[in-house]
């Protein structure tokens, strides 16, 4: 099932993907938002809740708003494929592979929708790419074990943490470079995770202007779903809706000789096998 937020005439709401169009759910559930439906136990009987539905407004017909519009936490993994990790050696920078998952947080508004803009700032010339995989937390919790942590996934979805290197690298630190407004883009919907087997290997390939600039699978993370929900559970509650954004495969924009950043009327698409296609122009900041 896909699950999809999205606004029509102006008001937000979120529903459920039925071939080219969507039905809402936001009224029939009494659930506001899509987080808020993760976290009722209406979720567990949603086959039976969109049992006959018919779309109501075509997909070209939508705007299309971040899978999880405001996710409490929107944890993401870095240096989490071995394929990335050897282009970093590769153009020069040294770094050691870590023994716990690096991780760093994003804020919501940071974020953008599939077809959204995803905002080069005023301040920057580097605005890079980053396809990834996003796990939206269902059943929050602490101390999650790995053993326990696919059954704390609602579903998965596409992410393109588009990054500002001159800011990531102002400090040791990452945030600053990570968070400007309107480059997180996540979408276009959630595939609930009945779809997606555990530890399915999914192949992943973001393209920038129709030209393939990351090729990779999941197969190559360092760090496992499992792995990182439970650390990260290790450290604070995770709560429904929360995201995971489980790190970019080899072929991000800076490590290309000479490095590559998306300019002003580029298009960003970044696809994941079984989960859908996020697309994103981008946009100078005014
Ligand atoms: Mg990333």
């Amino acid at each position: 099932m896909k699950l999809m937020s999205y606004s029509l005439a102006g008001r937000e709401t979120w529903g459920v993907v039925i071939g080219d169009g969507v039905a809402e759910l936001a009224t029939r559930t009494g659930h506001a938002t899509l987080a808020d439906f993760i976290a009722s136990p209406d979720f567990a009987r949603r086959d039976a809740l969109v049992q006959g539905l018919q779309a109501e407004a075509q997909l070209t017909d939508v705007v299309y708003l971040p899978v999880i519009t405001r996710p409490e936490k929107i944890i993401c993994a870095v240096r989490n494929y071995m394929d990335h990790h050897q282009e970093v050696l590769a153009a020069g920078m040294q770094r050691e592979l870590s023994e716990q998952p690096p991780i760093f947080l994003r804020v919501w508004r940071s974020q953008t929708a599939h077809q959204g803009p995803i905002i080069r700032p005023r301040v920057s010339d580097s605005l890079d790419w980053e396809g990834e995989l996003a796990v939206v937390i269902g059943q929050g919790g602490r101390d999650i074990s790995e053993a326990d942590a696919w059954d704390h996934i609602a579903g998965y979805s596409c992410y393109n943490d588009a990054s500002v290197r001159e800011w990531q690298f102002h400090a040791k630190q990452i945030a600053s470079g990570k968070n400007f407004e309107s480059t997180g883009a996540f979408g276009p919907w959630m595939v609930t995770a009945d779809e997606i087997a555990p530890g399915r290997e999914l192949k992943l390939e973001t393209r920038l202007n129709g030209e393939v600039v990351q090729s990779s699978h999941t197969g190559h993370m360092i760090f496992s779903v499992p792995r990182l929900i439970a650390y990260a559970s290790t450290i604070f509650t995770l709560s429904p809706g929360d995201v995971i954004a489980t790190g970019t495969p080899a072929g991000v924009g800076w490590s290309k000789k000479p490095p590559r950043f998306m300019q002003h009327g580029d298009v960003v698409e970044v696809e994941i096998e079984g989960i859908g296609l996020l697309r994103n122009p981008v946009v100078a900041q005014n």
